[in-house]
């Protein structure tokens, strides 16, 4: 198939792509480069450096690809930073989110697929989190897919667009090729195994007063590859609807300091902080719909063998990816 994938440059798109051309499809990757890299661009993939901002730009970049799918990654994703900066995460994720999907209808897309996110439930009334559950975010970022989420539904009643949206918890570990390198990084894996790594002295845990075992948040890991190919299945004609993507295994932020300590073999030593605004205190998927009508089957169960092949990659690319 040929697919048109947004953020094929970011972490979770790099991957996604390189599995896309491993299963035999021809991807166009469209990305700002904002956040996402150059080298992190399969070279077997075409390259559009993308300006969203510019009029008619996503459309021309989609009208010349052509694609039969669209896979749309690029986004603004950081929970704190919403909390901050909120128009960034509306403009972004809603506004450059519309003119994308507008293009992909005005060319006849047949299938759309969404990275949209757990944030979008908020505080959950239960764990694990079925996709039936009430959605109010907690967050703009959050809000912002959650918004992206109705507009999709309403193209599909209204325009005929098959879509998948996959709600990920998440998402870690590594390829052999690809990984994660954000220019200024935010999220818990990646930090704590810089400690490991020597460039810096401790890492942070935000909130040790949550209502959770230990006091700090609790959240489902989820491997790249796996979410990939949940991606992959999620092309096939006729599958449609709104997907959690999880592991169903909750840790908190000190167990994950204590699987890299294991895995890295040496002390991680964490400062006590206080909670980051907008985070919710547990988040657990249950993905048994992905896995029942997507036949979804994720290899890597276990929160150790993820961040083992993330700990590779950080090893194998100490800076990242050289820009
Ligand atoms: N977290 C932390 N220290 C860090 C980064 C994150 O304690 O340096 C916590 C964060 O507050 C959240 C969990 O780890 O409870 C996962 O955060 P991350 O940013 O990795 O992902 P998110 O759940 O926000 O998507």
């Amino acid at each position: 198939m040929n697919v048109f994938v947004t953020g094929g440059a970011g972490y979770i798109g790099s991957v996604c792509t390189e599995e896309l051309l491993n299963a035999g499809h021809s991807v166009t990757v469209y990305d700002d480069l904002s956040e996402g890299h150059r080298r992190a661009v399969d070279p077997r993939a075409r390259f559009v450096l993308g300006r969203p901002e510019a009029d008619g730009n996503i459309l021309n970049a989609v009208k010349q690809a052509s694609p039969e799918a669209v896979l749309h990654f690029a986004a603004s994703a950081l929970v704190g930073e919403s909390m901050v900066n909120p128009g960034k995460y509306f403009h972004n994720n809603v506004a450059n989110g519309l003119r994308l999907l507008e293009a992909a209808t005005s060319v006849g897309v047949k299938k759309f697929v969404f990275s949209s996110t757990c944030a979008t439930y908020g505080p959950p009334e239960r764990l694990p989190m079925t996709e039936d559950l009430p959605q109010r975010p907690i967050n703009p970022y959050g809000e912002s897919k959650l918004m992206f989420e109705r507009m999709l539904h309403w193209y599909h009643e209204l325009h005929g667009l098959e879509f998948v949206a996959f709600r990920y918890f998440n998402a870690a570990g590594a390829s052999e090729r690809f990984g994660e390198h954000h220019r200024i990084e935010t999220h818990l894996i990646p930090n704590v195994l810089k400690v490991a790594l020597g460039q810096s002295e401790q890492c942070e845990i935000y909130g040790t007063d949550y209502p959770t075992s230990d006091g700090t948040c609790i959240r489902d890991y989820i491997h790249i590859v796996d979410l990939a190919q949940a991606h992959i299945l999620a092309l096939e004609p006729g599958k449609q609807g709104f997907y959690n993507l999880g592991n169903g295994d909750g840790y908190s932020v000190r167990q994950v300091i204590q699987t890299c300590e294991q895995i890295a073999g040496c002390q991680i030593p964490a400062i006590e902080k206080p909670r980051r605004p907008g985070d919710p205190p547990k988040l657990v998927a249950a993905a048994a719909k992905a896995i029942r009508e997507l036949s979804w089957k994720p290899a890597f169960t276990k929160l150790e063998d993820i961040i083992r092949t993330a700990w590779t990659w950080h090893k194998n690319h100490p800076h990242g990816y050289p820009d």
